[in-house]
C-alpha cells in the first residue's frame, strides 16, 4: 500500500537519505491547469537503491516526464522533498540548478551537438576535459570507437542513442534519467540497446531511472518498476511482484494488460457479467458477502472461453494476429474483453459469440476504483 503524504501534509524528515534518489511526498501541478485533477503529481514517494535501475511506467500524460523533470532541476515541485546520493536538491526552501545536481539525462531525441564529432560529444561531459581515457573506455563500452571522429548526422538512430548514453555517463554521474530513449528506435536495435542498458549502467556504478509506456520493456530490463496513473504511483515492486501480486486493478489493467470487470455477490458467489467467478487468488481480499460490495476482478485474456454463436451476447470487434494466438476484442454490453485464443478458432470481426470464464482461472479481485481516496492507492 502506498499512502502518499497530502499536499497540506507536514514536511518529512531528511533522515534515512543515502539513496541514489529519494522522494518524498512530491507534488506538483501546472498554473492555470483545468480539467480533471489540478495536481499533475500527487504525494510521489519513491526511492532507488545504488546501482538499481528503476523503470517509470505509465500510460500517455500520467506525469512520467513531470516527475523526471522535477529530479533533474527543470521544474521545482510545490511540496516534497528531492534527495540525490543523500543531498537535498529541492525542498520547501530551495532547489539546486540542474548542472549542479550531478545527474545524467538521456532523451528520446538524443539531444546531441550536431557541430562535434562523438569523441568531442562525449569529452564535453567530462568534469576534467583532459581526462580522455573515460572518454574512450565509454566509447568502446558503447561499441562506438570505430566511429569517434563521425557526426551525429553521421550516425545511425541507434548509434546516436548510444552516443548520448555515453555522453551522459561521462561525468561520473550518480543517477542518470532515461526519458523513453528507445521509442525512436526500430524494435531490433531497441531489443538489443535495452538488453544492453543494465550492463553498461552496472559498469558505470550509475543508477538508472528508465521512463517507459511500454510494459514489456520495463518488466524485461528493470529491477523494479514503479507504476504511475494519473500522478499517483500505484505500486512500486519487481517484476516478479507486479505480475503476481499487481496492488491496485489499473496495474493488473496496464501492466498485465488483463482483463478488468466489475463483479457482485450473490449468496456466497462472486458473479461477473461471464458468470460466477470459480476461483479466486489466495491474495485476494477476504470475501465480502455484502450484495451492495462494488468489487472488480482481474481476468486474464486466456482465462475466458470464447465460441461462435449467433445468438451470443457478445460480438467480435476486432482482432491482432500474435503469430501463435490470435487475440480478440470483444465487447459485451458496455465493457470491452481482451481474449486470447489458438490459432484454430477462425472468429471474423462482427461475429456473434458465448463468452464464459474457463473452470481453471484463477482471479484477482480489488476493490472498485471509486473507493480509492484521492490521496490514497490501496489495495
Ligand atoms: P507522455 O508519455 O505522453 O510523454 P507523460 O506521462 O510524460 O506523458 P507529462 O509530460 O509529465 O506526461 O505530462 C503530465 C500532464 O501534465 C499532462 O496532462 C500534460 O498535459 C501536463 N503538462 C505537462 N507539461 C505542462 C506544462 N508545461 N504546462 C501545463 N501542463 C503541462
Amino acid at each position: 500500500m502506498l499512502q502518499p503524504l497530502g499536499p497540506d501534509g507536514g514536511m518529512p524528515s531528511g533522515a534515512d537519505c543515502l539513496h541514489a534518489i529519494e522522494l518524498q511526498g512530491l507534488w506538483h501541478r501546472f498554473p492555470g491547469r483545468s480539467g480533471g485533477s489540478e495536481w499533475t503529481l500527487q504525494g510521489i514517494d519513491l526511492r532507488l537503491e545504488h546501482g538499481e535501475l528503476v523503470g517509470l511506467l505509465g500510460p500517455s500524460g500520467c506525469g512520467k516526464t513531470t516527475l523526471l523533470r522535477l529530479i533533474a532541476g527543470f521544474d521545482w515541485p510545490e511540496r516534497g522533498v528531492i534527495h540525490l546520493a543523500g543531498r537535498e536538491v529541492a525542498g520547501p526552501t530551495h532547489c539546486l540548478a540542474p548542472e549542479r545536481r550531478g545527474v545524467g539525462m538521456v532523451f528520446q531525441d538524443y539531444a546531441l551537438f550536431p557541430h562535434l564529432t562523438a569523441w568531442s560529444n562525449v569529452c564535453f561531459g567530462l568534469k576534467h576535459r583532459q581526462n580522455s581515457a573515460r572518454a574512450a573506455w565509454l566509447l568502446n563500452l558503447l561499441g562506438l570507437s570505430e566511429l569517434a571522429e563521425r557526426y551525429p548526422h553521421e550516425l545511425s538512430g541507434g548509434q546516436r542513442q548510444r552516443l548520448a548514453l555515453a555522453r551522459a555517463l561521462a561525468p561520473e554521474p550518480a543517477v542518470v534519467l532515461l526519458d523513453e530513449p528507445f521509442s525512436n528506435l526500430d524494435v531490433e536495435v531497441r531489443l538489443r540497446l535495452r538488453s544492453e542498458l543494465p550492463t553498461v549502467l552496472a559498469q558505470c556504478g550509475t543508477s538508472g531511472l528508465l521512463v517507459t509506456h511500454d510494459p514489456e520493456e520495463a518488466l524485461a530490463i528493470c529491477d523494479r518498476v514503479a507504476v504511475l496513473h494519473d500522478g499517483r504511483l500505484h505500486q512500486c515492486a519487481s517484476p516478479q511482484q507486479l505480475v503476481h501480486q499487481p496492488a491496485t486493478s489499473f496495474v493488473g489493467r496496464f501492466v498485465l494488460q488483463g482483463n478488468v470487470l466489475p463483479a457482485w455477490w450473490q449468496g456466497s458467489d462472486l458473479h461477473t457479467l461471464l458468470g460466477p467467478v470459480p476461483t479466486l487468488s489466495p491474495s485476494s481480499p477476504p470475501r465480502q458477502r455484502d450484495p451492495e460490495a462494488s468489487l472488480e476482478v482481474l481476468v486474464s485474456p486466456d482465462d475466458i472461453e470464447i465460441d461462435a454463436d449467433d445468438s451470443g451476447a457478445a460480438k467480435v470487434m476486432g482482432r491482432e494476429f500474435l503469430g501463435r494466438t490470435w487475440l480478440y476484442q470483444v465487447e459485451q454490453g458496455d465493457v470491452r474483453l481482451r481474449v486470447r485464443r489458438p490459432m484454430d478458432l477462425p472468429l471474423q470481426i462482427g461475429q456473434h459469440c458465448g463468452l464464459h470464464l474457463r473452470p481453471t482461472a484463477v482471479l484477482k479481485t480489488f476493490p472498485a476504483d471509486s473507493s480509492l481516496q484521492p490521496t490514497l492507492v490501496t489495495t
